[in-house]
């Protein structure tokens, strides 16, 4: 853009969208429902896609299931009916060939959207019947002469509403062009100067102009970059101050020693605590007798041995006369940590008590007045244990098991209990370096690396339908032996309803047919508690051969004598949370067998399976399972309560990521309330727009 264009007015990047020529209130008002509000959102709203000669495909090259861009002109469209229906298409032509696209029913808006001679780029999954088609493509109207002059076109997501304000991608376009040759435009610079000459990134200004109108790969690509680098520098800089925020914490508590205690539960080992194992507990005791509090996670494959690690931090705020507080996201697991701790650290003068949903009025209340006396000292529970009405006397040490099934929310309002106590966070999702920078940026993090040796492992295959007799007649065998074998229907996460029906339409099947001559169970979350635990403990005792259940038995669950498991309709889990299932497994003498059943094949899910078949290494898994399916689903970011990334990918941006890290932790090391004037852009950029995300950072 040329300098005389700045004349007229200027454009500052607080103004509202509706006061900005070519917008106005209505589609102000369609913009605010997509998060612009003001000049700088929209400036921010950057394209999704870009087009130009490499990622544009010809026509004549076109192959079979490949996703394509095609850009052509409109040459002639049809209503097609058929017995069936009818459906609509468009016949469009490239120099080099023709293509079909089509939609099926309702394609009355689509019918009016496209006029004969348009241009326009259809992005999807090649078909072919009867020649090359496009079966409902992506589609963004095109200037003409864009591409073959070899210009790069970008291209914005945009709703339906707004689509038919005609802001679509070419709307867009347009709009962008007008503000940059109408206004002045005046934004302010969110990276500060240091960093960004260090890191040789472009300014704000010119990164703009360069993302909606790129002049080349070369200059879009280091404007990228900026935006990439800005979004997760103030990603990290949240989980920095996070941690700022909880190292400023002083205790209102203090451990002299471990105690004698930690050194009694330790001798009563039945085995040798593996080296990861005791570097851990060490790591942890560092952090209880400093006087600032702990805010840690322990990271550890299924299987690795958490539990002990647990027990034995716990023994050290017991053993000084403090409470402990244990939380686990189901009541069986709870249940099952409440039974293996009490025994662990029987004759040892320690009051276990349990904590969860629904107990009985009495009963409740009698756990509640011992633990708001210091009466118990190790206190078990679920989400039961953060409700208001529990009083925790002397509080000291926090520990949440299975941390990815808790929201942030729930963290902090056990925090708010206590004495300001320690929080060790423990999960079996072991995940990659740059995620759990991400995700526990705040957190200090232990990593049991390594798995206590035993002598099974675990034999992963995956069958189809037609397999199942001969896996049956296998199991039959097995059971034979005397050993026994879970079952477990599909999660539908929607609907725990659902995952229920699923599993008692098996269990019967199961049951009354298949296993007719075995004794066979049900479990499932909506169970009362009692009715669990009792099926639980008949199933260890070895009262049932096959336990059918949803996947309530997904953490924690320990019966060394099943050793087989077949999960059912495989493909609808993610590859983790079958890692954690097939975890229940091979933990004796015996290798354990686990079975997936496919139902509904596809080539991707082929490929995950295959993943899980060839690997038991946790890390792997997620490795995979994260490349697969992409950090968003993943790892849900509603629940790990950071922002949405708008432009940077987690996975693909690593890189970015690191040095972005290391700057934002370097700026809050040298200032770490944001107090320096060159500092007040970022400061004020934090508390205007990730206010709801800095829950609990008061150093601000
Ligand atoms: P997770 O890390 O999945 O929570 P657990 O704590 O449930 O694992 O431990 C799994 C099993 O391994 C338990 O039966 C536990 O007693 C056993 N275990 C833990 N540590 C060791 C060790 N160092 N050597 C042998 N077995 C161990
Ligand atoms: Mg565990």
């Amino acid at each position: 853009m040329k300098e005389q264009i700045y004349t007229k007015n200027t454009l500052h990047s607080e103004r509202d969208v509706q006061f900005i020529k070519g917008v106005g209130p209505k589609r102000a008002q369609a913009l605010s429902k997509i998060g612009i509000d003001n000049a700088r959102d929209l400036l921010y709203h950057f394209p999704r896609r870009y087009l130009d000669r490499s990622t544009v495909t010809k026509i004549s090259s076109l192959k079979v299931d490949q996703r394509v861009t095609v850009v052509g002109e409109i040459e002639s469209k049809n209503y097609i009916r058929t017995r069936r229906g009818g459906y609509f298409q468009l016949l469009v032509k490239d120099d080099t060939g023709y293509l079909r696209c089509k939609w099926f029913n309702s394609a009355k808006y689509i019918q009016k959207l496209f006029k004969e001679g348009e241009t326009v780029a259809f992005s999807g999954k090649v078909n072919y019947y009867k020649g090359y088609e496009l079966v409902h493509p992506d589609y963004d109207k095109i200037e003409e002469e864009s591409i073959n002059t070899g210009r790069i076109v970008p291209l914005y997501s945009s709703t339906e509403h707004l689509k038919k304000m005609y802001l679509n991608s070419k709307g867009f376009r347009r709009l962008y062009r007008k503000i940059f040759e109408k206004y002045a435009i005046v934004i302010e610079e969110l990276l500060p100067k240091e960093i960004r000459e260090k890191q040789n990134l472009s300014d704000v200004r010119k990164a703009l102009e360069q993302i909606h109108f790129p002049d080349n790969t070369e200059k879009l690509k280091k404007a990228r970059r900026r935006f990439i680098f800005e979004e997760l520098f103030y990603l990290q800089l949240i989980m920095s101050l996070k941690r700022e925020s909880i190292k400023s914490i002083s205790k209102q508590f203090s451990y002299d020693s471990p105690g004698k205690l930690l050194s009694k539960i330790y001798e009563k080992l039945p085995f040798e605590l593996t080296g990861a194992q005791k570097r851990v507990v060490k790591e942890i005791w560092q952090d209880m007798k400093s006087d600032r509090v702990m805010n840690r996670l322990v990271q550890g494959d299924v299987g690795s041995g958490k539990t002990v690690v647990a027990m034995l931090a716990a023994s050290i705020a017991i053993g000084n006369g403090y409470q402990a507080a244990i939380m686990a996201p189901t009541e069986i697991l709870a249940e099952q940590h409440y039974q293996n701790l009490k025994a662990m650290t029987a004759g040892l003068g320690i009051n276990t008590v349990l904590l969860v949903g629904n107990q009985k009025k009495g009963e409740r209340e009698a756990i509640l007045e011992q633990i708001s006396k210091n009466e118990a000292n190790l206190i078990i529970g679920t989400h039961a244990l953060i409700q208001d009405s529990v009083v925790i006397d002397k509080l000291s040490l926090v520990i949440i098991d299975e941390q990815h099934r808790f929201g942030v929310m729930q963290r902090g309002k056990l925090i708010n209990k206590g004495l300001n106590p320690d929080v060790l966070v423990m999960t079996a999702t072991p995940i990659p370096r740059t995620m759990s920078m991400t995700l526990y940026g705040d957190m200090d993090i232990s990593t049991i690396e390594e798995t206590p040796a035993r002598k099974g492992k675990i034999i992963t295959k995956k069958v189809k339908e037609n397999q199942l007799p001969t896996v049956y007649d296998f199991i039959k065998n097995k059971l034979e032996e005397g050993q026994q074998a879970y079952v477990v229907y599909p999660l539908i996460a929607e609907s725990e309803k659902m995952d229920l029906k699923a599993a008692e339409t098996g269990y019967k099947k199961l049951n009354q047919k298949i296993f007719r001559d075995y004794s066979v169970a049900l479990l499932h979350g909506q169970m009362k508690n009692e009715e669990k635990e009792n099926i639980m403990t008949r199933f260890q005792a070895g009262e049932f051969d096959i336990l059918v259940s949803t996947t309530v038995i997904e953490v924690g669950v320990d019966n060394p004598n099943a050793n087989i498991m077949l999960i059912e309709n495989a493909e609808r889990y993610g590859l983790t949370q079958i890692h954690q299932l097939r975890g229940r497994v091979g933990r004796g003498e015996e290798n354990g067998i686990c079975v997936l059943v496919e139902r509904n094949s596809s080539e991707k899910a082929e490929k995950r399976l295959d993943i899980l078949c060839s690997t038991s290494d946790g890390f792997k898994i997620s490795r995979a399972d994260l490349k697969l399916r992409g950090p968003g689903e993943f790892f849900s970011s509603k629940q790990h309560g950071y922002p949405q990334m708008k432009i940077a990918d987690l996975i693909r941006d690593r890189k970015i990521l690191e040095t972005a890290r290391k700057e934002a932790y370097k700026l809050i090391r040298i200032d770490p309330h944001l107090r320096k004037e060159k500092h007040q852009v970022v400061r004020q950029h934090l508390l205007d727009n990730y206010q709801k995300y800095m829950k609990y950072v008061d150093v601000l």
